[in-house]
Order: C-alpha cells, then sequence, then structure tokens
C-alpha cells in the first residue's frame, strides 16, 4: 500500500493522508493550510488526490486544520461519506459553518476594494452551502467500534482527549493475506487535563504517524500555570486593563472558563467580568454540556451537581456583533475570550486592534499559533503590528500559557507512543514544525531505539 502526505508535513496545518491499496482508496482528514497567505495558497485539492475515485474520508476531530478542506473536496465531486464521532460532527458543523461564513464575509470585502480597483471580483474559498454538504455526507463512528469503510479496510476511533470527539484513527488494511495496523495520532490532548478523558492506550500498531506540534517541549506543569494565570489577573485586576485571550471556541475557551470558576473558588481572586465573545464559543459550550459521555469523571460530578451549569451562568455572553462592540467601551477590570485563536480572524483582531495600544491591557496567548499568525508574532514581541491596514504599537502585556495547551508537550506524545514502541513499528512524524518535529524523532530513537521518519509534504510511503 502507499500513503501520500498531502499536509502537515513540515508544519501543523493542512492535514490530510491518501492510504491506497490495490482495492481502496481513503482519506484520513482534509485539513486546512493555516497562518501566512502564502501558506494559505495552499488550500486545494491536488488532482493526484481525485484521480481517481476515493472511497471514504475519515476525521480525527473536527479543527479547521484537520476538516477545513472538506467543503473543497465535496465541491470538487466527492459524494462518498465522512466518517467522525458523533462530537466531531457536531463539532464540525459549528466550526465549519463559521469559517465558511468569515470566507463569505472577507470575500465581499476584498471585493469591495478589487471593485473600486477595477479588478475582477474573487469567489470565497467555500460557502454555507458547501458545508451543508459536506454535514451530509457525515456518517457516525462510535468510539472503540470497528467499520469497514473500503475493501479490506476497517476503521476504529479510540479518545485522543484533545477536544470534544477527537479521535485517534486505527486502520487495519488486508493485503495479500496479511494484516497491517495503521494508527494515525490526530491531535493528541495532554493527560490529566480537565473535562476531557485521557488519550486512550494503543498497544497494537505496525505504522505510526504521531503528531508533533510540541515534539520539542514538555508545557508548565498546569498547577504552575494556573499560578502564572493568576498573576497575570491579578496585575490586570490592579490597573484596572482588560484579559483578552485569543481562544479556539472549542476546547480552550471551555477550559479557560473552568480553570476560572476554579480560581475563584479558592477566593484568591474575587469574581470579575467575564465575557465570552464568540457565538462559536457559546454554541460549542452547549455541545459540552450535552456530550457528558465524552467527558472525564471530575466533569461529570460537577455537571451532575448543577455546579457547571450555575459557574456557566456568570459568563456574560456576547451574540451580536453590536454586543461585541460594546466591549470596546466598557472599563477594566474584565476578561474577555474571543475567536480566532491564533489571532488571524475574528472579533479578537477588533479587541487587539482597540486594546494592544493600552499599556494595562494583558493579552494570554493559550493556543498553538502557526507561524506567520498574528498571534505568533505577538508571542515573538514585535513592537508595532498592523491590523486591518492600520499600524498599532503593541504596549500590551503579552504571555503564552502553554500549560493551557490542548497539545500533549514533548513527554505526553512519547507515553502515548510507549505501548506500541514495544512491538518497535514504524514511526513517522507528522504535524509539527521541523525542530519540533527533530526533536521528537531524536527522543524516540534515544528512548525506543526507531529510528522515527520525518517525510515532507507530497512524499509517497510504501508499506
Ligand atoms: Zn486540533
Ligand atoms: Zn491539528
Amino acid at each position: 500500500m502507499e500513503i501520500t502526505l498531502y499536509g502537515a508535513a513540515g508544519e501543523v496545518t493542512g492535514s490530510c493522508y491518501l492510504v491506497e491499496t490495490d482495492s481502496a482508496r481513503v482519506v484520513v482528514d482534509c485539513g486546512l493550510f493555516q497562518g501566512s497567505d502564502k501558506v494559505e495558497r495552499l488550500n486545494k485539492i491536488p488532482h493526484s488526490l481525485i484521480a481517481k475515485p476515493i472511497d471514504a474520508v475519515i476525521l480525527t476531530h473536527a479543527h479547521l486544520d484537520h476538516s477545513g478542506r472538506l467543503p473543497l473536496f465535496v465541491k470538487v465531486g466527492y459524494r462518498g461519506p465522512i466518517y467522525a464521532t458523533k462530537g466531531s460532527i457536531d463539532i464540525a458543523r459549528l466550526i465549519l459553518n463559521d469559517a465558511a461564513n468569515i470566507q463569505v464575509q472577507d470575500a465581499q470585502r476584498a471585493n469591495r476594494i478589487r471593485h473600486r480597483a477595477g479588478l475582477p471580483p474573487i469567489e470565497p474559498l467555500f460557502t454555507p452551502k458547501d458545508v451543508a454538504a459536506v454535514c451530509q455526507q457525515m456518517r457516525e463512528l462510535n468510539y472503540n467500534q470497528w467499520h469497514a469503510v473500503g475493501q479490506n479496510i476497517r476503521v476504529q476511533a479510540v479518545e485522543a482527549g484533545h477536544i470534544l470527539g477527537s479521535s485517534s484513527v486505527k486502520l487495519t488494511v488486508n493485503e495479500n493475506g496479511d494484516t497491517q495496523t495503521l494508527i494515525f495520532s490526530g491531535d493528541l490532548g495532554p493527560f490529566g487535563a480537565p473535562i476531557l478523558r485521557d488519550p486512550a492506550r494503543i498497544d497494537e500498531a505496525d505504522t505510526v504517524f504521531i503528531e508533533s506540534t510540541y515534539g520539542d517541549r514538555n508545557h508548565r506543569p498546569l498547577t504552575e500555570t494556573i499560578t502564572e494565570f493568576e498573576q497575570l489577573i491579578h496585575r490586570a485586576i490592579c490597573t484596572k486593563g482588560k484579559i483578552l485571550v485569543p481562544t479556539f471556541a472549542v476546547g480552550r475557551a471551555q477550559q479557560i472558563l473552568y480553570h476560572l470558576f476554579q480560581i475563584f473558588k479558592t477566593g484568591s481572586i474575587s469574581p470579575f467580568p467575564i465575557y465570552l465573545d464568540s457565538p462559536m464559543a457559546i454554541a460549542a459550550t452547549e455541545l459540552y454540556f450535552t456530550h457528558q459521555d465524552l467527558m472525564d469523571e471530575e466533569a461529570i460530578a460537577l455537571q451532575n451537581s448543577g455546579q457547571l451549569m450555575r459557574d456557566f451562568a456568570t459568563v456574560i455572553t456576547c451574540q451580536t456583533a453590536d454586543e461585541s462592540r460594546a466591549l470596546n467601551n466598557i472599563e477594566g477590570p474584565c476578561l474577555i475570550l474571543a475567536g480566532a485563536g491564533m489571532c488571524n480572524a475574528g472579533r479578537i483582531l477588533h479587541h487587539l486592534k482597540h486594546n494592544l495600544w493600552i499599556s494595562s491591557t494583558v493579552v494570554i496567548i493559550v493556543g498553538y499559533q502557526a507561524r506567520g499568525s498574528l498571534g505568533r508574532l505577538l508571542l515573538d514581541g514585535r513592537s508595532k503590528v498592523k491590523i486591518f491596514g492600520e499600524t498599532i504599537a503593541v504596549r500590551a502585556t503579552i504571555r503564552g500559557l502553554g500549560g493551557f495547551s490542548a497539545h500533549a508537550g514533548q513527554s505526553d506524545l512519547l507515553r502515548w507512543l510507549e505501548p506500541m514502541a514495544r512491538q518497535r513499528p514504524r514511526v513517522i512524524v507528522t504535524h509539527g514544525e521541523d525542530h519540533p518535529r527533530h526533536e521528537l524523532a531524536h527522543k524516540i530513537h534515544e528512548l525506543y531505539h526507531i529510528d522515527a521518519e520525518i517525510p515532507r509534504m507530497g512524499d509517497i510511503l510504501t508499506i
């Protein structure tokens, strides 16, 4: 069999693998490239991918860097099933529709300018209509059950602990009387994070594709991260500043709120206004409540006691653009959670534009920031940034709190791999920039004496 890498090789975005045997062709993930304009120009469905019919698409989880090219796939004529867990299907509907609306608005804005310049209009990458087609083709995968997805190919989703509905994917492929087990890690969450269950233990593998977003480092322990979070809140309270938390609507937003409630409960900080400025995050939070089966025991207990509901009821939600805009005129201290997580779009851009130049503002970066994204520029310490074409001085305090990450750090990635490593599988390191990939491969060699591979985008691996 052959596996072709159509993204997330040398970077974290654009995850897409084609698994091809004599009798079947299956795609694992079909993610969007995100970050700089140059990277985003890769957002196409390559000809070689659709040169022959595809039997099935399997989605590890709903984040755009794994699901965002699905509408393009359907646009070029794919009509087959898209398998995902129930949680992923619900979240993907939210995330893809939100992305489609942003694409449409961006195209309208660009076209107003292009029209005045006498240029032809551009088309949005995809629209809510394309997303509706994707949703129609979604088929539910139950965790820990085998499903046939093509001739001689079976798939099983197991918990990945990354966001609601996230999974690692096991594929078994029968060829000429021989069975191979392939594991695609998807994005792996850290062990011991609140709300979600831990990544599942996988014992058997002939070939493992492992993500390496943070393959080069361990996050600070969660307790230290919470302490630093408290200190930053204290600082903002003293100076009456606004705390801006750019956040992915699904996962981070709910976990940050959860940590805030816990902090309030210790009494070290008195409750102050928290704004959830994201219709998608508001909807995603509701989905968390309806998927108790995907929560860990602690979260289930909190929900059953009614505490989680009472806590979330204290959050001020902003559905409309007007409500969001009104936050420009409120006084600090307050905390605003708004998307997009990498500050490359969404309402957070308006809050950054209005507050980055004010020294009492605190910006807390809790998620991964791709190369070229505004969030990455801020973390790199730029003194000026451009937002909506306007130069903004950066006088705010900018802090990255990696301990809140939805991604496993290096030691958790190695811990996940350990039970499989005993079987000496072929290990392929993807979904990471080159430095983290090399560092993780180095550690895999040191600990498990396996020479992990570091393929490039477009590489074809023969298994
Ligand atoms: Zn993810
Ligand atoms: Zn990812």
